[in-house]
């Protein structure tokens, strides 16, 4: 087996994971319903809808 020939730094191994980070993404839509921005592809975390239909119950 393989072993690494020099420890990463920190930098470039933060640098690695920064990308597996979901919230690091700065591309948002418009939810339909109450305007907020959301992730794409996700229920709005407002109002719990997705595509104009209730997937998710509503937060207090
Ligand atoms: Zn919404």
């Amino acid at each position: 087996m393989s072993v690494p020939k020099r420890r990463q730094t920190s930098s470039r191994r933060d640098r690695r994971r920064k990308h597996n980070d979901v919230l690091s993404f700065s591309h948002t839509v418009k939810c339909s319903r109450c305007g907020s921005q959301a992730l794409p592809h996700r229920a709005c975390p407002d109002c719990g809808t997705y595509k104009g239909k209730q997937v998710v119950s509503e937060k207090k």
